[in-house]
């Protein structure tokens, strides 16, 4: 038995609180790009969102395998966790690096479900992938730090008070390595948009509260450093095979509901006198759909059991999350081929899925940079950037 099988109960309970949001309060927000603040409430008051803050800041303590399954069955049962999966991870930040005093003010307030931290500020407009090129800047003054800049693709900062901001701190020309000299601020959201913040909303494919924001000399208190000044990416990458791990289970929900849609589907509908999943054309792609969501699954569960061991499973965390976001593809795809034209309908929600599978390639990380992680830091080739 693997760490995640033995959470069938949180399985169970999530499943039933998510038979309560079915296809059609997702397809009414997707039509009106709106946010699910009742899908987010209720996951929070369950204790869903808390899953991984420790008991003694008034969460449930639980380990990375039973968030990777809260967020799997988010997923399988037709939903999407993007708008609140940030919270899981993100919360990481503050778990590993905060100061005593930041954890007793925000954690138990995160865990009751009175503070938001669903906000993660890194990517920039000119950067990009290249964090370290970021130009963000917070400069020192009298009591904390002024913040000036631009941010996109930052999701949820409508709908979080707490924003995890990458900024630098130290001029580029001034540090030995380019990732260094950055700091991690948290934002108190509501503070800040009284004062030179702005936030414009992105319109994206999918429905996924992106937006874009814009810092005009941003006062950040002091005591609102995470860690040490200049360390902030060190803090950032300490939290990335927990994002990879979770993503990469959101992504294996979805390949499971696509898969099961498309063999439902496959074996009910007849054409030319018969079901058409008894012809090998319409069989053979979900089967190999299936065949390659349980090879991702496997590197998921590995990943997930090297973790828990405290071992660093760089390598499987980012293979598990590229496999799984690949699998989760195929499977919608040979879900909406299995559909015949029914797969474009907005009524069967397999186009909705369909567009918000496809984000995983490309975000939280894409693949190219998970195969230059594999490429240097496995298989040892020279750095390519
Ligand atoms: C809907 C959505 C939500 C997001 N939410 C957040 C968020 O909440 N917070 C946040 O900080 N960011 C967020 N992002 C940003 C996301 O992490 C980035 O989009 C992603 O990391 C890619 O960066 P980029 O878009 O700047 O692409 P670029 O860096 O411009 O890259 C473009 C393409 O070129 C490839 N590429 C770049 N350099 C190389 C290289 N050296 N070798 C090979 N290929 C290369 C990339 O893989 C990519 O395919 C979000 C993005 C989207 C679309």
């Amino acid at each position: 038995m693997t760490a995640i099988d033995s959470h069938d109960e949180i399985r169970e309970a999530v499943g039933r609180l998510c038979r309560d949001f079915p296809g059609s309060y997702w397809r009414r927000l997707d039509e009106e790009r709106a946010y699910p603040t009742d899908f987010v409430r209720a996951l929070t008051e369950a204790g869903f969102l808390s899953a991984l803050i420790p008991e003694e800041f008034g969460g449930s303590g639980l380990p990375l395998s039973a968030a990777a399954v809260i967020l799997e069955e988010i997923h399988r049962q037709g939903g999407n966790a993007g708008a609140c999966h940030a919270q899981m991870y993100t919360m990481g930040t503050l778990l590993r690096h905060g100061s005593p005093a930041q954890k007793r003010a925000y954690l138990p307030q995160i865990a009751a479900g009175t503070l938001r931290l669903q906000a993660f500020g890194v990517t920039e407009p000119t950067s990009g992938t290249d964090t370290g090129a970021l130009r963000t800047t917070a400069r020192r003054e009298a009591g904390g730090f002024v913040v000036s800049g631009q941010k996109i693709w930052i999701s949820r900062s409508e709908h979080s008070d707490l924003m995890i901001l990458l900024c630098r701190t130290t001029p580029l020309e001034k540090v030995a390595k380019k990732t260094d000299g950055l700091s991690v601020l948290l934002v108190d959201m509501v503070e800040a948009k009284k004062h030179g913040l702005s936030i414009r909303p992105i319109r994206t494919m999918m429905n996924h509260a992106t937006t874009e924001l814009f810092f005009d000399e941003v006062p950040v208190p002091a005591e609102n450093l995470i860690g040490e000044e200049g360390r902030g990416f060190r803090y950032i990458l300490s939290g990335m095979n927990a994002e990879r791990i979770l993503i990469a289970a959101e992504c294996i929900g979805d390949a499971k509901w696509f898969i099961d849609r498309a063999s439902a589907y496959a074996s009910q509908r007849v054409v030319f006198g018969r079901p058409i999943g008894q012809n090998q054309g319409i069989q053979f792609p979900i089967a190999k759909a299936y065949a390659r969501m349980r090879a991702a699954e496997l590197m998921l569960h590995e990943a997930i059991r090297l973790y828990e061991a405290g071992e660093n499973p760089g390598a499987e965390a980012n293979m598990a999350k590229m496999l799984a976001a690949e699998a989760s593809w195929e499977a919608a795809e040979a879900c909406v081929q299995t559909h015949g034209g029914f797969g474009f309908a907005e009524e069967y929600d397999i186009e909705r899925k369909f567009r918000e599978t496809r984000l995983y390639q490309v975000a939280p990380i894409s693949t190219n940079l998970i195969l230059s992680y594999l490429a240097e830091h496995v298989l040892g080739m020279p750095r390519s950037y």
